[in-house]
């Protein structure tokens, strides 16, 4: 484990060296008379200039200037499944792809025992699928930050329970240059995968988006008419929001609440809710964090693995950072691990949140901070945004 020191003096080296190797980021520095040089604590980390996840977007058309390395040398851009059909364009070698799925291996490991599982059912698409998309841009491909993760799971048997109409999709991208997915649930398949999972009492794991899982998951209940009796080892992991009833190109006419979610799916499986946990990142940054429902806030936490970077929040309206529990602000992660070939090492979200505990989760024991997330600044409108010193970017 880094130390303190250790991660604060690899925080700086590597400010230091995306101002130098992305103009953007460089010019960034310079326009807040930031000096890169100079050492950086926990008390000074809010004057780390940060890049907005809207430059990241398609639209604005800078995710390019955010490389670090000429564009012929990173391996792919990552993508952000968007609900606007403007993604966020993350350019990555493999050296950076390789620290994030490490991130996100290590949060399987600890909150779902990863490697006792003996099959995964995902409400997701196949990785051949994901293999097959046809994005690019600037000549290089781009895939799905997601893939990445799904990859890590390779050697579990896996019912993928999405197909996608890639005909339909190819003719779409073809037509509007742009993505829009075509997808169906396989209803049988999901049964047939369940109740193997049932009747051989496999420790397996159901994972992937709320909405899909929360809709297709009470149906089947509806259909069956009787609740599931799961293997002790059997679990169910959410991720990357969607409690509002969005995600991706998944819309509900509702929002989910997340007490009856756990409730539901856990009697419907037989599983208490230890069994559950959620994970929180976002194609921009490489740092996971791994979360759990709490009694106390009656709502998920997450916790920030400190190993990996640290969080700070500032104020909606003045930037301000925010260190009080219990006040709500703006998301940045800072992480100088996986970020070396775009400028990630300081990224201002799309996230409001709130810091519960600075140093450990009375529930579960974990060290390190506390935090939930309250609800997504804005996911509507993220064009025409050029400057990093305005705070509010989408404020006309
Ligand atoms: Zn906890």
């Amino acid at each position: 484990m880094p130390e303190e020191a250790q991660f604060m003096a690899d925080l700086q080296h590597q400010v230091a060296g995306t101002a130098k190797d992305c103009k953007f980021y460089g010019d960034l520095c310079k326009s807040q008379g930031f000096n890169v040089n100079e050492p950086i604590t926990d008390d000074t980390l809010d004057q780390i200039p940060y890049v907005s996840w809207q430059h990241f977007k398609q639209s604005n058309q800078e995710f390019h200037k955010l490389l670090r390395v000429p564009i012929e040398k990173m391996s792919y851009w990552t993508l952000s499944s968007s609900s606007t059909g403007d993604p966020s364009l993350v350019g990555r070698g493999q050296a950076d792809v390789e620290v994030f799925r490490s991130n996100y291996r290590k949060l399987f490991e600890e909150y779902i025992h990863m490697d006792q599982m003996k099959r995964l059912v995902l409400l997701a698409p196949s990785v051949k699928f994901l293999n097959r998309t046809p994005f690019k841009a600037m000549g290089i491909r781009g895939f799905l930050f997601y893939r990445d993760i799904t990859t890590i799971w390779n050697n579990i048997p896996t019912d993928f329970m999405l197909d996608f109409k890639i005909g339909k999709l190819v003719r779409y991208y073809l037509s509007h240059l742009k993505f829009k997915a075509f997808i169906e649930i396989n209803g049988k398949r999901l049964e047939k995968s369940l109740d193997k999972c049932e009747k051989e009492q496999l420790p397996a794991l159901v994972a992937n988006s709320v909405p899909l899982m929360w809709t297709n998951l009470m149906d089947l209940q509806k259909k069956r008419g009787k609740t599931y009796s799961m293997a002790q080892g059997f679990k169910v992991q959410t991720g990357g929001g969607g409690w509002s009833g969005t995600k991706g190109t998944v819309k509900l006419e509702q929002s989910i609440d997340k007490a009856e979610f756990f409730e539901k799916i856990g009697a419907l499986f037989n599983i208490p809710i230890t069994n559950f946990a959620d994970a929180f990142g976002a194609t921009e940054i490489p740092v996971s964090c791994g979360g759990h429902w709490s009694e106390k806030y009656q709502d998920i936490v997450h916790h920030l693995d400190m190993n990996q970077g640290r969080i700070i929040l500032r104020d909606i309206e003045s930037g301000e950072r925010i260190t009080n529990t219990g006040e709500e602000g703006m998301l940045e992660v800072i992480s100088p691990y996986g970020v070396s070939t775009y400028a990630g090492v300081a990224v201002l979200m799309d996230d409001i949140v709130e810091i519960l505990d600075h140093h450990r989760c009375e529930e579960c024991g974990r060290e390190g901070m506390v935090f939930r997330i309250v609800r997504k600044y804005t996911s509507e409108t993220g064009k025409g945004c050029t400057s990093f010193t305005i705070y509010r970017p989408l404020k006309q």
